[in-house]
């Protein structure tokens, strides 16, 4: 048990909860905002376009009426998938971009060790200095396989 409440106190001072608590909150209030932008803007935009529908109107009954009824919700299915859609939508670009934003980061913390990285080889053949990528050696023209091949 004292092992488990170590585990889970260096758990959650890693900072990776805050960031996913911090991530949770920004992620329902952004639902909101999506599920506004649906409802209130794109819905009634595509309602427009297909000549004044109402999505809601969509909902087919199949039997019964009133609170009986048996309905196939098309329109709010629909609304659902749109959600959906832009939902993904969205995520895809912020995944996106924090990808880029990772990628820039791991270039600036490995330029200087691409830096220190060797630019030049030693030619098998002729023992001279040549540039690390070079297929040839320029000064004994040796062709070098092992540069060749990758
Ligand atoms: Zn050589």
């Amino acid at each position: 048990m004292k092992a488990f409440f170590k585990e889970f106190k260096k758990f959650i001072t890693r900072g990776n909860v805050m960031d996913m608590a911090v991530g949770i909150i920004i992620g329902g209030a952004f639902t909101a905002i999506v599920n506004s932008l649906v409802d209130n803007i794109i819905m009634p935009l595509i309602s427009a376009i297909f000549g004044g529908t109402n999505f809601d109107s969509w909902n087919v009954t199949l039997r019964g009426s009133g609170e009986s009824a048996v309905v196939l919700g098309l329109g709010t299915f629909l609304a659902a998938v749109v959600n959906f859609l832009l939902i993904a939508l969205v995520l895809f670009c912020v995944l996106k971009a924090l990808n880029k934003a990772s990628e820039m980061r791991d270039k600036l913390l490995h330029k200087e060790v691409a830096e220190e990285a060797p630019k030049t080889k030693i030619c098998p053949y002729c023992k001279s200095e040549i540039p690390v990528d070079a297929t040839r050696c320029p000064h004994c023209t040796s062709v070098l396989e092992e540069a060749a091949k990758s």
